[in-house]
């Protein structure tokens, strides 16, 4: 069921309902009736054997005050008598309480009765003398009528009273005899009563009954034409406000159906409508409520607009650094691109300490105020603080973590213009600490940097220190990659790379290139001799020997174990093996101190020399040929440069008369 048809349903039984339970609850009042009368007629019994009680209570003393008058005692011992029934009669007519008397012979027949015989709630007393004849006497303060006028008079319900089948009294004419007659309804002509019944107990003769009868229309019941009154007009009343609350639902679903159409809308991303708004109603609140969230839904579109331009030059700029591939000089320059326009500055520059280490760049204005703001700050960045002298402590402890501490940016202000600077602080080789590089300042006219600008800027400008420790790591670990730790010359990685760079370019400007290998003579003695560490030593001074007589443009390299290799770029077969007879004799002149401190020694090393075109085409066949001739050059007696051969031809062998003859041209 949808919710509107839902909404129908409970307005329906919210209309019924109530009528309904109306109408149940006055058929109900007809039945309540009856047992409300049923009540009345126990309650009125109640209250009519109360009185009779109270009259036998009082009888109980009248009695009592009756046998004590000496006259009546007298003729009572004497027997029946006229006498005593006239002494009776007096009795009864002298009190104002005394009904009536009755004097009973041994056999209980009444022998004289003063008074009616209508006389209830009597008391006896017994016996009086012996042989007299007399049983006892019997004294009554009320007679039926009165009792029963009593109870009228009390409770407003009718009564009646018989002993035996004679009745006795009854308040109204018409009452059905009672005999042993059941409590219940009873009709007198037109009229209904309930009747409830009770029976009393005499000291002779059967017992008093009696009945009373509560009439359909007695006090309790009377206003009941006022009830029904009553109960139509809340029907009215009841009826009028389910009409209204019906009426106000459907105003309610229309406002509604304003706000979902409004709601609508917004979803549809027109945040231009407004909803109707009247006055006063909580409703109302919810629409300027809805309203007020267009607005600002219109704000933040404009802001998301904005901020989607801003993230497309943020992705340029990230586009840009990648582009530049993490150069550290490109990447301080966007640090300060970045931080010039995101902090809204006139101006700004990073200065190097090392121009070795960074390059220096400026953005913006360049006036002689926006400059001196900018010095001043750079000043404040590199000013001594205690700060500075705990990290100075911790990095000469080497604990180069706390000595890289936070990078604050430091404010300055010159007639009115504003500045911000941060020292850049980085690592530049691996293992120490970090040291001063340079510095990032910004500055601008009139107002002061915000506390969000100050931290944008310290960040940007420790991104830039980042970059430029990543750079230098890099670099090093990148020679570390291709160079021979003990010798400090290339490896032979980088020895292949280079020969192949250079047979490329020999290939494109048709010029030529040489190589030279070179191998200790007789180097495992050294080590015998000396020891390991030794040979090391010889080894890092021969590689410097061989390094000091090279160009700048030339590849000195560790080959591998004692053999090393020299690229020659631009150089015939003739000059590279010019430079290494060079190289040959400083290495033999060259005096090696000895480790043990005994002195000095010396060592000499063969060589091979081969160039591109004249030996080979490729490196392959470089390396050979210029191996080919370090070969013969050994053999040959060390000490000693031997020549490659011309590429071979078919049927050219190793040990030729050209190849001696050129060994010995060296
Ligand atoms: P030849 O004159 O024929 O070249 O004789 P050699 O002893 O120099 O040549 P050989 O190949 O027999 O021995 C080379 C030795 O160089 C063997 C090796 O232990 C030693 N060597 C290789 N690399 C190193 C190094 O890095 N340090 C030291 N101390 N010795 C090394
Ligand atoms: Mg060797
Ligand atoms: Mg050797």
């Amino acid at each position: 069921m949808s919710f509107r048809n839902r909404l129908h349903l409970l307005a329906a039984i919210a209309l019924v309902a109530p009528v309904l339970a109306v109408i149940l609850l006055l058929a109900a009042n007809g039945g309540a009736g009856a047992e409300r009368r049923d009540a009345q007629a126990r309650q009125g019994l109640r209250t009519a054997f109360g009185l009779y009680a109270a009259r036998r209570a009082e009888a109980r003393r009248v009695v009592a005050l009756v046998a004590g008058d000496p006259q009546l005692g007298a003729l009572l011992a004497r027997g029946p008598s006229l006498a005593l029934e006239r002494r009776a009669n007096e009795l009864v007519e002298a009190s104002a309480r005394l009904v009536a008397l009755t004097v009973r012979s041994d056999s209980g027949t009444v022998v004289v009765q003063a008074g009616p015989r209508s006389a209830v709630a009597a008391s006896e007393i017994a016996p009086f003398a012996r042989g007299s004849g007399i049983g006892a006497v019997t004294a009554s303060t009320v007679t039926a009528q009165r009792l029963l006028g009593d109870v009228r008079r009390l409770t407003g319900l009718e009564a009646q009273a018989v002993r035996g089948t004679e009745s006795l009294a009854t308040t109204r004419s018409g009452l059905p005899a009672m005999g042993a007659g059941e409590p219940g309804a009873v009709e007198v002509g037109d009229e209904e009563y309930q009747a409830a019944y009770g029976t009393v107990r005499e000291p002779a003769g059967p017992p008093v009954r009696l009945g009373v009868l509560a009439p359909a229309r007695a006090s309790g019941d009377a206003p009941v034409d006022g009830d029904r009154v009553l109960a139509a007009i809340a029907i009215v009343l009841l009826v009028i406000t389910l009409a209204a609350a019906l009426l106000a639902f459907v105003l309610l679903r229309r406002r509604l159906d304003e706000l979902v159409v409004a709601a609508e809308r917004l979803r549809g991303g027109d945040y231009r409508f407004r909803a109707p708004v009247y006055a006063g109603a909580r409703l109302d609140a919810l629409a300027a409520a809805l309203n007020g969230l267009s607005d600002e839904l219109a704000l933040k579109d404009e802001e998301v607009e904005h901020g989607r331009g801003e993230l497309e030059d943020v992705t340029r700029r990230v586009g840009d650094a990648f582009a530049s591939g993490l150069n550290p000089d490109a990447l301080v320059d966007l640090a300060v691109r970045t931080a010039v326009e995101r902090c809204a500055a006139e101006v700004g520059r990073a200065l190097p300490v090392d121009p070795d280490k960074m390059r220096s760049t400026r953005v913006g204005e360049r006036s002689r105020e926006l400059t001196e703001a900018l010095a001043a700050a750079e000043r404040l960045a590199f000013r001594v603080s205690p700060q500075e002298g705990r990290e100075l402590l911790a990095r000469i402890r080497g604990d180069g973590r706390t000595a890289r501490g936070r990078t604050a940016a430091h404010a300055a202000e010159v007639g009115g213009i504003h500045a911000l600077a941060t020292a850049l602080r980085a690592r530049v080789s691996v293992g120490t600490a970090s040291e001063y590089v340079g510095v990032i300042s910004i500055a601008r006219r009139e107002h002061e940097f915000s506390d969000s600008e100050r931290d944008l800027f310290a960040y940007l400008a420790a991104q830039a220190a980042v970059s430029i420790e990543n750079a230098f790591v890099h670099e090093q670990t990148r020679q570390q990659a291709v160079t021979d730790d003990l010798t400090g010359l290339a490896n032979a990685r980088r020895f292949h790379e280079a020969l192949a760079r250079e047979l490329e370019r020999t290939r494109r400007f048709s010029t030529e290139v040489s190589l030279v290998m070179a191998d200790i003579d007789d180097f495992k003695r050294v080590n015998d001799e000396y020891g390991h560490q030794q040979g090391d030593a010889v080894l890092v001074e021969v590689a410097r020997a061989m390094r000091d007589q090279c160009r700048e443009v030339d590849h000195v390299a560790r080959y591998g174990g004692e053999e090393m290799a020299l690229i020659l770029p631009q150089t015939d077969l003739h000059g590279a093996a010019e430079l290494a007879e060079r190289v040959r004799r400083a290495v033999a002149r060259k005096a090696i101190s000895r480790l043990d401190g005994e002195g000095e020694l010396s060592v000499t090393a063969s060589f091979g020399v081969a160039a591109v075109p004249e030996s080979a085409v490729d490196a392959q066949g470089l390396i050979a040929a210029a191996d080919g001739a370090l070969y013969r050059a050994k053999r040959a007696g060390k000490n000693r440069v031997g020549r490659a051969e011309p590429p071979r031809r078919s049927g050219a062998r190793d040990g030729s008369p050209g190849e001696a003859r050129r060994e010995a041209n060296v």
